[in-house]
């Protein structure tokens, strides 16, 4: 008998005449996603078959699934033709070793088949029973729930139970971002959820060498590399904020130091964005996080920008972003014990409602045009 995964999706199925186009947008993420794994790939109606893999690889293709945005469930399934002794007998091994209780549930699509849905559970359902005596039959509540999928296309699907993909829409699906990456738990849980929404993501990352040491760009490396599973890939461009940190700290009112850093980081990302096609900003700010995310704040910091900037944490409390870092595995790395520049000159009395008036009167007193072309000009870039 032969085992193949069975992947379906969700929410592309509200989508109408342009449907097609999210299909081959998933299905082209997953092909990509495991090229270097032996397997075959087969578009179904409303799924997708994974075939001919090896099973020492099984586990290793659950893992990517995990990770791609779009995909819903997905289920291990014994696939054989469209025949009654032949679906018994998958059955009978996928009840082999269970005990507690079970249903079983057909969907015969292929209506050819001779015999109704309602009569093959019956009939499965009794040949479990007679072959296995620490199974019983429970309707409501099942410990197992047994699918037989019979289709049109002349094969049925046995399968036992789903496991569940992080659902979202097709990465591509959604325009390009930059995401202000820092050290910490908020901005990569930020790319992720852009990610999950479709978003095709690159990075930007401030740091202040030598305030900051290169333990702390090491640290967001691997953060960016851990969003960039769930993003087939991304670009990091690490730009130094140490001249320009220096110039705030010499030159502006300590209180507004850190709404001008933002503002001129923000500046930064946009110029990069028209570089790089992003169509958009995106940060792991929350409303009243911290004094910079009051919402005279964050209006003051984005003042600057023409284009849109997107927070998908905004009205997050921190215990369920923490909640997600740990899902995805950021968490453990966010924190460790490393500076981020934005704690380096860190005024002891932060302006929580900044004016957007006194914050360009501070700025007038350096030249941030100079600045702002000289930290881009030098940014390195990673790709993963
Ligand atoms: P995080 O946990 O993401 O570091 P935070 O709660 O520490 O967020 P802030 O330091 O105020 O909050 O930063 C708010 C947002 O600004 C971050 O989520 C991130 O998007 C961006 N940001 C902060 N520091 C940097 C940096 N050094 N490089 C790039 N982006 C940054
Ligand atoms: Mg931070």
């Amino acid at each position: 008998m032969k085992t193949v995964i069975i992947i379906r999706f969700c929410e592309i199925h509200l989508k109408g005449k342009n449907r097609g186009y999210f299909e081959r947008l998933l299905q082209s993420n997953i092909e990509s996603s495991l090229k270097d794994i032996k397997h075959s790939f087969i578009p179904l109606h409303n799924r997708y078959v994974v075939d001919d893999f090896d099973m020492c690889d099984y586990d290793l293709i659950c893992d990517k699934l995990k990770k791609i945005p779009g995909v819903h469930t997905f289920s291990k399934a014994y696939v054989v033709e469209n025949d009654f002794e032949e679906i018994k007998g998958a059955v009978l091994d996928l009840c082999k070793d269970k005990t507690g209780t079970f249903k079983v549930e057909v969907n015969r699509a292929d209506k050819t088949f001779p015999i109704r849905s309602m009569e093959a559970c019956r009939e499965l359902g009794g040949i479990v029973l007679d072959n296995y005596n620490n199974l019983k039959v429970n309707v409501v509540s099942p410990d197992y729930l047994i699918n037989v999928d019979i289709r049109e296309d002349g094969k049925t699907f046995v399968f036992c139970g789903v496991e569940f993909g992080i659902s979202g829409m097709p990465v591509g699906s959604a325009g390009k971002g930059l995401l202000l990456i820092s050290g910490g738990i908020d901005s990569p849980v930020a790319g992720y959820m852009m990610a999950k929404r479709g978003m095709k993501l690159d990075c930007i990352h401030f740091h202040s060498y030598p305030y900051t040491g290169e333990a702390a760009k090491e640290k967001v490396i691997e953060l960016t590399k851990k969003v960039s599973e769930y993003n087939g890939g991304m670009n990091l461009y690490v730009v130094s904020f140490t001249k320009i940190q220096e110039a705030i700290h010499k030159y502006a009112r300590d209180d507004y130091m850190i709404t001008i850093m933002r503002r001129i980081m923000m500046r930064i990302a946009e110029r990069l964005s028209k570089k790089i096609g992003a169509q958009a900003i995106i940060t792991g700010e929350s409303l009243g996080q911290v004094a910079s995310q009051t919402i005279e704040g964050m209006t003051c910091t984005e003042e600057v920008l023409n284009m849109p900037i997107l927070r998908p944490l905004v009205a997050f409390d921190k215990l369920d972003i923490i909640k997600i870092s740990k899902e995805i595995d950021t968490y453990d790395t966010s924190i460790l014990p490393y500076e981020d520049c934005c704690t380096v000159f860190l005024p002891k009395f932060p302006v929580i409602k900044p004016s957007i008036e006194t914050a360009k009167q501070e700025e007038a007193k350096m030249d941030i045009e100079t600045l702002i072309a000289e930290a881009i000009e030098n940014a390195e870039k990673y790709e993963f």
